[in-house]
């Protein structure tokens, strides 16, 4: 295999395929956090999160937002449509934790009732900065701004009610968004506890606790996907 064949990316790791037009992610058995600082190799992650994705992705398919979702392939592999990715990670906040919290006055639980859709950077090396509507637009993704903040917000609602149907509080995630081959806008990457806050009485159900060293994460992240399935 060439090494125009895969891309290995923190977590995932993407191959190209004989269709030019697919690629099979796979998921691995990997966490990390603080932009690649902690690592760890949790047995059974891969397929939780890669479970929770695919199920979450035909969510977003069934409310009409488009995805490059195809389907999955055991044990935790998806097939996807392949995208360009823009370099913009999109971060919608229902209740501020994290980075806006360590970045503003703003306290841990504050509730941000009109829920603050941001726009970072996607560059590991430069530390994920977040951007102004201004540096989007010097960066000729001007254009598409008003496509993602909208796309975000769909998101947004659907999931807090899927979350809340199961006694968790969305509090933030992030999601990425990529062109096809015919220059449709796909919501893409991951959708898992990976990249969310999810709280219940307190407690995290997300990477925070990986982050903190707080609990199992594959534990928390199979009792989601047990009760998503139900
Ligand atoms: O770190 P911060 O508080 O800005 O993260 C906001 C949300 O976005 C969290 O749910 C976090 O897990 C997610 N995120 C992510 N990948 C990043 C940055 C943030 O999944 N590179």
């Amino acid at each position: 295999m060439s090494d125009t064949d895969f891309f290995q990316g923190k977590v995932k790791t993407v191959f190209n395929t004989a269709e030019p037009d697919k690629v099979l992610i796979q998921y691995e058995d990997k966490v990390t956090a603080g932009n690649g600082r902690k690592v760890d190799f949790p047995e059974g992650k891969g397929k939780v999160c890669m479970e929770i994705s695919a199920l979450l992705f035909q969510v977003m398919e069934k409310h009409g937002i488009r995805t490059h979702y195809i389907d999955t392939i055991p044990e935790r592999i998806m097939t996807c449509k392949k995208v360009d990715i823009i370099p913009i990670e999109v971060v919608v906040r229902n209740i501020a934790a994290g980075s806006i919290v360590r970045q503003t006055t703003l306290e841990e639980g504050q509730v941000i009732n009109w829920p603050l859709v941001e726009y970072y950077l996607k560059d590991d090396e430069k530390d994920d900065p977040l951007l102004t509507e201004d540096r989007v637009n010097l960066m000729g993704y001007g254009d598409v701004l008003e496509d993602l903040e909208y796309t975000a917000r769909e998101v947004n609602a659907i999931l807090k009610e899927i979350f809340r149907k199961i006694g968790l509080t969305l509090v933030d995630f992030k999601l990425e968004f990529g062109y096809d081959s015919e220059q449709n806008l796909l919501l893409a990457d991951e959708l898992s506890p990976d990249g969310m806050r999810l709280w219940k009485e307190g407690k995290s159900f997300d990477k925070d606790l990986f982050r903190k060293g707080e609990g199992n994460i594959v534990d928390a992240y199979k009792m989601i996907l047990s009760k998503l399935s139900q």
